[in-house]
């Protein structure tokens, strides 16, 4: 807290854990080390990604994807509810954590922002840092609308869980099915299993808190397809009452600081889930911009370009880093997914580097 008094401020009336595990990686494990949760990350770590496998329309496994494309030792994959339980944890006591409560408004002073909320009395803090994700409300009452800020990558992604599929014991192989523009996959981890939906479409035109318009899309997307298990991971949809479901998208502003707001993470500066860095730019932005508030002695008109300058090479990178990822997962048409397919390396020849505990 570094001599701070903070309120945070969740829209869920949980904190949620749903969605495919994440990584924290690179210089987000320096900074989980600082926050003392390494040893936690370290303990809750999974090991999914090395074993994805496509499958041909009756489930048989074609190929696995080739080494390169995978974890480094270095990184953690964690899943959501772990990582999101060990930052609650480590939350020291003074901090207020208001679950089911969003902001409606924000009005700026000399001295101070004022910032309305969903249920209840404005009231007035000294800065608000907007770090609630890539459809970030803070970001709209201050920035503007989303869309000036989104580049949409061509994809949509729904993660569900299927609990019908889940078994510890089971061999840790990923299945993956494609069909033109389409990719259907099911992934295990601890004693839980993921449903993997994405395929690709110019922008749609929806309410993205609404659970049913995105269940309808999928359910559109999917209906024709017979083949492997997909219409086994609809079902798990219609059943799941917290799917994530998401276009894939960056979002690009040229600040992310205005007068007594600031943005982190997401909000500032999505890279996408194919950059797979969603997690660990978020811990560095939210490091760095601690850091430099202390040093400024709280000076924000200091302190927000210096936290600027420190992550804007981070996100620059991970947001270049996404190149034609989407392209193999999802390849647009037949001929496509043959090209794809002969990258693949055969089922069967030596695993992966085992990632180092
Ligand atoms: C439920 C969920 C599931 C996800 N699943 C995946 C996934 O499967 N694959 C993937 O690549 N990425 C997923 N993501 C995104 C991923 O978590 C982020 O890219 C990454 O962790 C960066 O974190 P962030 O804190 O900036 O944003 P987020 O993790 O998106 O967190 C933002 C938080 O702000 C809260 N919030 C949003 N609006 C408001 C509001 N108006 N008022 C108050 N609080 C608000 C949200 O409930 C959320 O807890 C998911 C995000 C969420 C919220």
């Amino acid at each position: 807290m570094r001599g701070h008094h903070v309120t945070i401020v969740e829209r869920a009336d949980r904190l949620r854990g749903n969605g495919s595990p994440i990584d924290v990686r690179g210089d987000a494990i320096q900074v989980a080390e600082e926050m003392g949760i390494l040893p936690a990350l370290r303990d809750a770590r999974i090991r999914m990604t090395e074993q994805v496998h496509f499958v041909d329309d009756d489930g048989t496994a074609i190929g696995r994807l080739p080494d390169d494309i995978g974890d480094s030792p270095d990184d953690i994959e964690i899943a959501r509810e772990d990582l999101s339980r060990i930052l609650a944890e480590a939350l020291p006591e003074a901090v207020e954590l208001r679950l089911g409560e969003s902001v409606d408004s924000i009005a700026e002073h000399d001295d101070r922002v004022e910032v309305g909320f969903a249920s209840g009395d404005p009231e007035r803090f000294d800065l608000v840092l907007g770090a609630d994700g890539v459809h970030s409300a803070v970001r709209r009452l201050v920035f503007g609308p989303e869309r000036d800020w989104t580049r949409h990558l061509g994809l949509y992604v729904a993660i569900t869980d299927m609990p019908g599929e889940a078994d510890a014991e089971a061999e840790r192989i990923n299945p993956m099915y494609s069909y033109p523009g389409h990719l259907a996959g099911i992934a295990r981890f601890k004693d839980r299993a993921i449903g993997v939906l994405m395929f690709a479409s110019d922008p749609i035109d929806y309410d993205y808190r609404d659970v049913e318009a995105q269940k309808r899309i999928l359910f559109e997307q999917f209906a024709e397809c017979r083949s492997w298990k997909v219409q086994t991971i609809l079902d798990a949809v219609r059943a799941d009452p917290d799917v994530y479901f998401d276009s894939i998208s960056q979002i690009h502003l040229p600040s992310w600081h205005r007068g007594r707001v600031a943005l982190v993470g997401d909000a500032a500066h999505c890279a996408s889930p194919l950059a797979g860095r969603g997690a660990s730019l978020a811990l560095t932005g939210a490091q760095f911009l601690a850091e430099e508030l202390e040093r400024s002695h709280g000076d924000h008109v200091t302190a927000f370009p210096r936290y600027e300058a420190r992550q804007r090479p981070y996100v620059e990178f991970a947001q270049g880093a996404v190149g034609g990822g989407g392209a193999l997962l999802v390849p647009p048409t037949r001929e496509a997914i043959e090209a794809r397919n002969r990258l693949l390396q055969p089922v069967g020849s030596a695993p992966m580097d085992p990632v180092s505990e």
